[in-house]
């Protein structure tokens, strides 16, 4: 299952408890995915598409339990993609579906479509929440964040419903970007504490951790990353001068010998030529009477200015 299947599987288990709520996600599902089909004598009938088993058992439910409309479930196999099924929830065409349509601020009552989001979702946060579940059920599609991709879309149809289902994202402070395909306009976050929050507002709480997770995950990665690379700058570092150290205590060595060098210095380049991976700090800690890091440096700095004195002449 992919994972925006799994996110509207969450959704779809989510009890409603309030009938505002109910509506205004039936409203969503309607507006971004019903299909208005008109019986004789003013009859109306609406029918509803979705791949998506537990979305179509929840629509269907939704309308089942809320209302008196007539409402039907049918299961079809897509004749070309063999394995995928289709399910259609079929309210056939009475006169009741005009008095939901009324009720869901779709329609007046002269049978006019009223566009955009009634004001009874736009302005209570719990319908707003449940209108953004209604939406993402019927054209919404997420990313899986472990992929490392984070996206989240909603696929819009209508310029008004469009622009006032921003409007009612930006209450809940979410902002969506958008773009055009074909007729359509695809709603997007790419932010993925913006999805994080979109899934938990719509009740999908285990995709919204998984994003969180993801987004931890990520972080804690780049942190470290940056550590070791600035580890293995450090290394680089001291490798390139201790192969310079090296080249130019062996320089010494085949000119005038080690043991002439006086003690201090002696101890220091040995250590230097044994140890070519020790750090400053670990060649100090390593000599029979430990200096300071700076002292070897110096040290060791005296002897390479030696070896250019013993080449120049
Ligand atoms: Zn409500």
């Amino acid at each position: 299952m992919t994972f925006a299947a799994e996110v509207k599987k969450e959704c779809s288990r989510l009890e409603t408890k309030n009938i505002c709520c109910t509506n205004a996600e039936l409203a969503a599902f309607v507006r971004l995915n019903g299909v208005l089909e008109l019986g004789g004598k003013s009859k109306l009938g609406l029918s509803m598409k979705t791949e998506n088993p537990a979305t179509a058992r929840r629509i269907y439910k939704l309308f089942k339990d809320t209302t008196d409309l007539p409402v039907d479930i049918y299961v079809k196999r897509k004749a070309k993609l063999n394995k995928n099924f289709s399910y259609m929830i079929s309210i056939r065409p009475n006169l009741a579906t005009k008095v939901f349509l009324i009720t869901v601020g779709m329609m007046e009552e002269t049978y006019a479509i009223i566009p955009g989001i009634a004001d009874q979702f736009l302005n209570k946060r719990c319908c707003r929440r449940a209108y953004l579940r209604g939406s993402f059920l019927a054209a919404g599609a997420v990313s899986d964040p472990k992929k490392g991709d984070y996206h989240c879309e909603i696929l819009t149809h209508d310029e008004i419903h469009k622009n006032k289902l921003k409007e009612l994202s930006l209450k809940e402070d979410l902002q969506w970007r958008e773009f055009q395909k074909k007729n359509n306009t695809v709603l997007y976050l790419k932010d993925s504490e913006q999805i994080t929050d979109l899934l938990a507002m719509i009740g999908a709480t285990n995709a919204a951790l998984a994003y969180e997770n993801a987004r931890v995950y990520r972080s804690m990665r780049n942190r470290v990353n940056r550590l070791v690379n600035s580890e293995t700058a450090n290394l680089n570092k001291t490798m390139q001068a201790s192969w310079r150290q090296s080249q130019k205590i062996e320089k010494i060595d085949s000119l005038i010998g080690l043991e002439t060098l006086p003690a201090g210095l002696q101890e220091i380049a040995r250590l230097r030529l044994e140890n070519p991976e020790y750090s400053l700090s670990e060649l100090a800690e390593s000599l029979n009477s430990p200096l300071s890091k700076s002292a070897v440096n110096y040290r060791l700095k005296k002897i390479e200015k030696m070896a250019d004195e013993l080449e120049g002449k």
